[in-house]
């Protein structure tokens, strides 16, 4: 496969953008998606400002793909007022809660991808129960505590299609490098069987679903 390069106009955009995805996690996001897009679309857990969704959309507009990107946009247990990545200029006053939303929106007009990253706003396990489409790759990086990268995982995996990616962020083996929720999750994935791992960056893991008679 000849290697697509990450535009420098959606890189600058994406590194703008505010967010939880370092540059070479990000570029092996979009080389993931570039990898898988072209076999259908892409969805995405925990959208957050669109720092990741414009990778995504960078290799969903390369493969004529698309990228779903689910959030509620009121933020995840950890990052929400007095704990260490609350951003206060996310708090919508009228309500009281966290709103990423906006930034969200501005972010991906700015970038020019507003045809390929559709933004579902609500509580994930709820869009996963009345989810249908088999997907090409799953990137899971929603709340980062155990019940919620549990329900990610059990309510989303089942709709990777054999062939398809399952990439996880934020996986720390070291417990004093970061949370252990996401990892053991990941660790779970591994032992089912029912994926081979691809690749690593970061924290960034990536497993491919192998077909059913493999
Ligand atoms: N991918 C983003 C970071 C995501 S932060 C980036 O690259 O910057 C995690 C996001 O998950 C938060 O925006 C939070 O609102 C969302 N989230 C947490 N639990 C959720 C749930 N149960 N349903 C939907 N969104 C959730
Ligand atoms: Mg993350």
């Amino acid at each position: 496969m000849t290697h697509v390069l990450l535009p420098p106009d959606l890189r600058h955009a994406a590194e703008r953008a505010k967010g939880f995805m370092p540059p070479n996690e990000g570029a092996a996001l979009f080389d993931t998606a570039c990898a898988y897009g072209a076999l259908g679309p892409i969805c995405e857990i925990g959208t957050y400002c669109g720092k990741s969704a414009i990778y995504l959309g960078a290799a969903a507009r390369e493969t004529g793909s698309v990228v779903f990107t689910v959030d509620h946009h009121r933020g995840s247990e950890e990052i929400q007022p007095g704990w260490a990545h609350h951003d206060p200029t996310l708090m919508d006053p009228r309500f009281g809660k966290m709103d990423s939303l906006p930034f969200f929106r501005a972010a991906i007009a700015s970038a020019g991808l507003e045809d390929n990253v559709i933004a579902i706003v609500g509580r994930s396990e709820t869009v996963a129960r009345y989810w249908r489409t088999p997907l090409a790759m799953l990137f899971i990086d929603g709340g980062h505590s155990e019940d919620p990268v549990t329900k990610d995982y059990e309510g989303w995996a089942p709709h990777l299609m054999p062939g398809g990616a399952l990439v996880f962020h934020d996986i720390y083996p070291d417990p004093s490098t970061g949370g252990q929720a996401p990892y053991r999750v990941f660790q779970r994935a591994v032992a089912s069987g029912d994926y081979k791992e691809v690749s690593t960056e970061g924290s960034l893991r990536v497993l491919e679903r192998v077909a059913a008679d493999a």
